[in-house]
C-alpha cells in the first residue's frame, strides 16, 4: 500500500462520522473528517455516512464538496444515506446527488412496519454480515458494471460495488462490523488525483 496507511475521509457534514473513524483506525487506516474541499487533499478515498440524505446532499452542495465527489475520482464507500447520495437516480423524481453509482435506489423503502431491523446477510466475498437497518434505501435498479454482493430477505440489493465504489443500504459500522470497511480499504492503492479543477480549496 505505498509504503503507509491509507488515508481515509470521512464526510463530517451530518450523521455517524465516529463509529465509521473508530472501524477503520481499528483497521490500520488514517482518517480524516471532510467538511471543506480542501480536506479531500491526499485522500485515497471517503465515506459518506449515513443520516439524512437530503441534509448532506444539501450541505455537500453549500460547502461546495458536491462537484469534486460527483466527478467519481475518489473511491466512495457509502452506507444507507451515503448510498442514495452516491446513486444515479433516487425514485420518486428527487434529482441525483453524486450519481457515481450506476444504481436506483428508494428511499426508506422498508416502510413503517420495518422503520429499523437487524438482519443477517450472505455478502459474496465476506460470508454472514448483520445488518442493521435503519430507515435504510434498497436498490431498485442496477447498472452493466454493478456487482450486487448481498440482497436482502425480498430479493433486493443490498451491498453493491462497482469498480472501486461500495455501498450498503445498512449500517456495518453500528454492527461493529468490519469486513466491508476491510473490503473498501482493499481497492485503494494510493492518493487519488482530483481532475484538474475539481478541487477549489
Ligand atoms: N432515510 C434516510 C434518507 O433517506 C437514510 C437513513 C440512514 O442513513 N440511516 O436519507
Amino acid at each position: 500500500m505505498a509504503g503507509s496507511a491509507p488515508l481515509v475521509g470521512i464526510l463530517a457534514l451530518q450523521g455517524a462520522v465516529r463509529e465509521h473513524a473508530a472501524v477503520l483506525q481499528d483497521l490500520g487506516a488514517r482518517v480524516r473528517g471532510v467538511k471543506r474541499p480542501s480536506d479531500l487533499e491526499g485522500l485515497w478515498g471517503i465515506v459518506l455516512p449515513g443520516g439524512e440524505s437530503t441534509a448532506i446532499g444539501l450541505l455537500m452542495t453549500e460547502y461546495g464538496l458536491r462537484e469534486p465527489l460527483r466527478s467519481g475520482y475518489l473511491p466512495t464507500f457509502g452506507t444507507c444515506a451515503g448510498m442514495i447520495l452516491m446513486a444515479r437516480r433516487i425514485e420518486g423524481g428527487e434529482p441525483p446527488w453524486l450519481g457515481i453509482l450506476d444504481v436506483a435506489v428508494a428511499r426508506n423503502a422498508y416502510g413503517r412496519q420495518r422503520e429499523s431491523f437487524e438482519a443477517d446477510l450472505e455478502v459474496g466475498g465476506i460470508g454472514q454480515v448483520r445488518g442493521v437497518f435503519i430507515r435504510a434505501p434498497y436498490v431498485t435498479e442496477v447498472g452493466h458494471g454493478v456487482e450486487v454482493l448481498a440482497r436482502d430477505h425480498g430479493g433486493h440489493a443490498v451491498v453493491v460495488r462497482q469498480g472501486p465504489h461500495l455501498a450498503t443500504a445498512f449500517h456495518p459500522e453500528l454492527a461493529g462490523e468490519h469486513r466491508l470497511h476491510a473490503a473498501f480499504l482493499a481497492g485503494l492503492d494510493g492518493p487519488a488525483q482530483a481532475p484538474v479543477g475539481a478541487v477549489a480549496g
